[in-house]
C-alpha cells in the first residue's frame, strides 16, 4: 500500500519538477530572444539618427566653407532636398543663422517670418561651443505639425564664434512603423526614450506619452539610469501585469530603448502544455493508484488464501496422524490394536525370513478375568486391563517389539531377534509385575489378578513357516500355562518357568 503510493507520489513530483524546469527554461529563452530584440532595435535607433547626424556633419562643414550667400544657398536648398529624399527617416533639413531665422531648408516653400531662436536645441548650441550633435525634446513640427525627434549640430564662423545651426527632423512615425514589426503580444511594448528619461516614441501609442517623463518610473529610476543594459521583472504599477523588461542605451547618441513583454504571455504555451500534461498524469496517477491498490488487495487475498490453506493442511495432518493412530491402536488400552498387530506380525515374520533371525511371541491372557467382572464389576474389569497393559508396554524394549490387544483380555507382545529364551525372561518379567500389582481378586486362587502367557519362538523359513502357526503355537503354549495352574509362562514345549504364586521374587530360578 505504501509502495503504490510512493510510486503515486514520485511520479507527480517528476511531472511537477519537469514542469518547473520547463516553466524556468521557457522565461531564459525569452529574456536572451527579448535582449536580442531590445540589441536589433536599438541599433535601428542608432543607425537612423547616425545617417541623419551624418548629413548634418556635411551641411555643417559646407556652410562654413562656403558661407550663406544667395548663390550659396541656392545649391544648398537642392541638396537638402536630395538628402530628404534619399532618407527616408528624414523629416526635413534646416539652416538656421545665428539670430534664429530660417536660411534655407528641404520643403518646398519657406513659412514667412518663422524665427527658431527659442527653440531648445538653438539655444542650446548658441551657448555650448561643444562640436557634438545635439538630440532635441520631442516637439510638434512647426510646418508639418506631427511629432519629431530633432538632431542638430552647430555652425561656426571662422573665429569660431556662432553662426547658427544646422537641424535635422526624424519622423517618429518612423520608428512607430519599424516597432510594429515586431511580435510583442497584447501586453507587449517597446519604448524609445532619451536618456533623461524623456520619452519619443512607444508601442502601443499612448495619449500624450510623447514628451512625457519617464524618471520617476521605478524600471528607469531602478534599472536603466544605472545600467547600460539590462534585463529584468517588473509588474506595473497602471495594470498590474508582470512584464519582461530588456533595455539598451544607444552606442552614440544619448537614447535608449526597452522593450517589455507580458509574463503571462510568455508562459501561455508553457501554462497549456502543463495543464494538457497535468490532466495526463492525473488520469494515469488515478489509474495506477486504482491498479496497484487492486493489486495489493490481491496479494492480500493471496496471502491469506495460502495461509488458510497451511491451515487447513497443518489440521488434515493433525486429522490423519489422529486417524492413523486411532486406526492403529486400541482404544481402552493404548496399545496397538488387532489390526496394527496382524500388520507387524506379516512384516516382521517377512524380515525374519530375509535375515534368517528369530521372531518371537508372546501370548498372555488374564485369569479368570470372567469372574473379576462379575465380582467387581466391567468398569473395574476396563481399569484392570489398562493397568496389565500398561505393564506389558513398559516392557517393550526395543522399537521394533510391538505389544498388542489381540482381543478381549488376551494381549500379544511380538518381539523381534528374540529367541525363545530371551522371550521366556520378558514373558516371566510382564507375568511377576502384574502379579506384583497386587490387584486384588479374590475369585482368583493366587488372591490378586494374574496372568498367564505362551511363548514360542521360530527362525521362518520361506514357504515353510506361516504366520498363523506362530500364534497357533503361543496359543498352545498359552493354553498349557492355563492348564497346568495358571499364573505361569510355558513355551512350546510344554516347559513352563513358573509355579505360580510360591515363587513370585525369582522368575528365573527354575529357567
Ligand atoms: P481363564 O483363566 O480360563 O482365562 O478364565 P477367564 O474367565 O478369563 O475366561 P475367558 O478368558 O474365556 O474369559 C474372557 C472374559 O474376559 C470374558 C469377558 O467378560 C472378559 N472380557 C473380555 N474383554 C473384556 C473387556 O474389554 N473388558 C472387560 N471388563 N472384560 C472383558
Ligand atoms: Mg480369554
Ligand atoms: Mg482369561
Amino acid at each position: 500500500m505504501i509502495f503504490v503510493i510512493l510510486v503515486c507520489l514520485s511520479l507527480a513530483f517528476i511531472d511537477g519538477w519537469r514542469s518547473w524546469t520547463a516553466r524556468n527554461i521557457q522565461l531564459h529563452e525569452m529574456a536572451i530572444s527579448t535582449s536580442n530584440m531590445t540589441r536589433a532595435i536599438a541599433q535601428h535607433a542608432n543607425d537612423t539618427i547616425r545617417a541623419a547626424d551624418t548629413t548634418l556633419v556635411g551641411l555643417v562643414e559646407r556652410v562654413q566653407a562656403e558661407g550663406t550667400g544667395p548663390h550659396a544657398l541656392l545649391r544648398l536648398h537642392a541638396l537638402l532636398v536630395m538628402r530628404v529624399n534619399e532618407l527616408p527617416q528624414l523629416q526635413g533639413l534646416f539652416i538656421y543663422d545665428e539670430n534664429g531665422r530660417w536660411l534655407v531648408n528641404s520643403l518646398p516653400a519657406t513659412p514667412p517670418n518663422v524665427n527658431n531662436a527659442d527653440r531648445d536645441y538653438f539655444i542650446y548650441h548658441r551657448s555650448n561651443v561643444d562640436p557634438k550633435p545635439y538630440i532635441g525634446l520631442p516637439i510638434r513640427s512647426r510646418s508639418t505639425g506631427v511629432w519629431i525627434i530633432t538632431v542638430s549640430r552647430r555652425i561656426n564662423h571662422a573665429d569660431g564664434s556662432f553662426a547658427g545651426v544646422a537641424l535635422a527632423t526624424i519622423n517618429i512615425d518612423y520608428f512607430v512603423k519599424f516597432y510594429e514589426s515586431f511580435d510583442i503580444g497584447r501586453h507587449g511594448a517597446i519604448v524609445l526614450a532619451l536618456n533623461n528619461g524623456i520619452m519619443l516614441t512607444r508601442r502601443p501609442l499612448l495619449n500624450d506619452y510623447t514628451g512625457k517623463s519617464m524618471a520617476n518610473v521605478p524600471l528607469y529610476r531602478d534599472s536603466i539610469s544605472k545600467k547600460a543594459a539590462g534585463t529584468v521583472f517588473i509588474v506595473s504599477a497602471q495594470d498590474g501585469v508582470t512584464r519582461l523588461n530588456s533595455f539598451r542605451h544607444l552606442d552614440n547618441y544619448p537614447l535608449y530603448v526597452s522593450t517589455a513583454l507580458s509574463k503571462d504571455e510568455i508562459l501561455a504555451d508553457w501554462l497549456t502544455d502543463t495543464y494538457v500534461h497535468t490532466a495526463g498524469v492525473t488520469v494515469l496517477l488515478v489509474v495506477l493508484g486504482l491498479l496497484g491498490f487492486h493489486l495489493v488487495g490481491q496479494i492480500k487475498l493471496r496471502l491469506n488464501a495460502e495461509a488458510e490453506l497451511v491451515r487447513a493442511r497443518d489440521a488434515l495432518e493433525t486429522l490423519n496422524q489422529t486417524l492413523e493412530r486411532l486406526a492403529l491402536q486400541d482404544g481402552l488400552t493404548g496399545l496397538a490394536n488387532r489390526r496394527h498387530f496382524d500388520i507387524a506380525l506379516d512384516k516382521e515374520f517377512s524380515r525374519a525370513i530375509r535375515e534368517a533371525s528369530s521372531l518371537a511371541l508372546v501370548m498372555i491372557d488374564v485369569d479368570c478375568f470372567k469372574q473379576y467382572n462379575d465380582i467387581y464389576g466391567h468398569a473395574a474389569g476396563d481399569e484392570c486391563l489398562r493397568k496389565i497393559s500398561e505393564v506389558v508396554k513398559t516392557n517393550q524394549n526395543r522399537p521394533g517389539d510391538v505389544a498388542a490387544r489381540y482381543g478381549g483380555e488376551e494381549l500379544g507382545v511380538l518381539l523381534p531377534g528374540t529367541d525363545v529364551r530371551g522371550a521366556m525372561a520378558i514373558a516371566e518379567k510382564i507375568r511377576l509385575e502384574i502379579h506384583n500389582l497386587g490387584i486384588e481378586h479374590t475369585g482368583n486362587s493366587a488372591g490378586v489378578v494374574t496372568v498367564s502367557a505362551g511363548v514360542d519362538a521360530v527362525i521362518p523359513v520361506q514357504d515353510h513357516d506361516k504366520p498363523l502357526e506362530l500364534i497357533q503355537a503361543a496359543d498352545k503354549a498359552l493354553y498349557t500355562a492355563k492348564s497346568s495352574g495358571r499364573d505361569r509362562v510355558c513355551e512350546n514345549t510344554s516347559a513352563c518357568n513358573s509355579r505360580g504364586s510360591a515363587a513370585q521374587q525369582d522368575p528365573f530360578a527354575t529357567v
